[in-house]
């Protein structure tokens, strides 16, 4: 018998290079403000509020940041500060009534037709306002539990016509783990639709890449992906890039933004946001009334001066390009108009 010659070592399969620009984020509050010229110059910085939820930001949307400003838009929804540990009445840990509207393990079922699915906790930035920041993710992912009740769930209820991935950021997830959960859903045969409610491509356009594109044209309905960026200047020609990928591979672009004090609150951010969102192929969806989460009161706009906004981008802007304002409200059908 001839014995077999060896095999040739197989070289491991590269990961994804999104995966190593995931990893290589800014976590450390001081060297953020180092790379951006602002050593020592942000007085208000939290080491406790950091502790509680830590900073993450991808490079490249440092990048995005003005250099020497420490009131930039983009640095201010990251940075950990102080007031985030002032308790403010009314701002709690369950703002929006989510721990009640659980109907399945990472499963939430709070309107008709829709079921969200918490695919996974974690996100390639850490938003301070995140309405989700005192989830508990580690028990209440659909992933932890490998889809199996998520999906019984929804199969269970015929009523259930779309599925919303969410999270966290469901395109955290590898994309054979994406493909692992669709395959469970593609036979739960009252399913319409699909929504995918993702800040990835904003900031990680990498995230895009072939792998994705390719599970996504396979998908065997319509999909939506709701994006999410409070500020014109999240946008750059690598995000405007990934945009129009997912654009030819069939997915119909909408943005939710989170009306954010020091970040977007006038008129003019908003209308440079849905129009600087358009050009990318992006039409406005929701402008979110902040969720009264503790350690997020110092972002909140009073609802009589987000209404004048609203009224006043109305005016202003094609009908098309102004987003509905919004607040989630425990206990309601839908999102509330305001
Ligand atoms: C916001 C939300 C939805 C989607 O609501 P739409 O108004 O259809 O965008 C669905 N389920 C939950 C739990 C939500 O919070
Ligand atoms: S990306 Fe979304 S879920 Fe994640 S921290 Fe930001 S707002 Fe929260």
């Amino acid at each position: 018998m001839i014995p077999a010659a060896p095999l040739p070592l197989q070289p491991a399969p590269a990961p994804p290079r999104w995966q190593a620009l995931w990893r290589d984020a800014v976590r450390d509050p001081r060297e953020l403000l180092s790379l951006l010229g602002l050593d020592g110059r942000v007085p208000a910085l939290s080491a406790a509020a950091a502790a509680q939820f830590p900073l993450r930001v991808p490079r490249g949307f440092v990048a995005r940041m003005r250099h020497g400003d420490a009131a930039d838009p983009l640095l201010r929804q990251v940075l950990p500060l102080d007031d985030e540990m002032r308790p403010v009445p009314g701002f709690s840990l369950d703002a929006v009534g989510d721990a009640a509207a659980k109907a399945g393990h990472g499963v939430i079922r709070k309107y008709r037709g829709r079921a969200l699915l918490v695919t996974t906790g974690s996100c390639a930035i850490h938003c301070r306002y995140c309405f989700r920041r005192h989830f508990p993710y580690a028990e209440e992912t659909a992933a932890a539990a490998g889809w199996r009740e998520a999906i019984e769930a929804i199969r269970g209820d015929a009523s259930i016509d779309e599925v919303i991935l969410s999270g966290g950021d469901p395109w955290s997830l590898s994309t054979p783990k994406l493909a692992e959960l669709t395959d469970a859903l593609a036979d739960v045969a009252h399913l319409r639709r699909v929504r995918i409610h993702t800040r990835l491509p904003v900031v990680l356009p990498e995230r895009v890449d072939d792998e994705l594109l390719s599970w996504l044209g396979r998908l065997p309905w319509p999909v939506t992906v709701v994006l999410h960026a409070n500020h014109a200047r999240e946008f750059d020609a690598n995000v405007d890039a990934a945009l129009r990928r997912l654009r030819d591979a069939g997915a119909m672009l909408l943005n939710q933004a989170v009306l954010l004090r020091g970040v977007n609150d006038s008129v003019d951010a908003l209308a440079e946001l849905s129009e600087r969102g358009h050009r990318a192929g992006v039409l406005p969806y929701y402008l979110h009334q902040l969720d009264r989460v503790h350690g997020a009161a110092h972002f909140e706009v009073p609802d009589d001066r987000a209404r004048a906004l609203h009224a006043a981008l109305a005016a202003r802007l094609s009908g098309y390009l102004v987003p509905r304002l919004v607040r989630e409200v425990a206990g309601d059908s839908g999102k509330r108009p305001l």
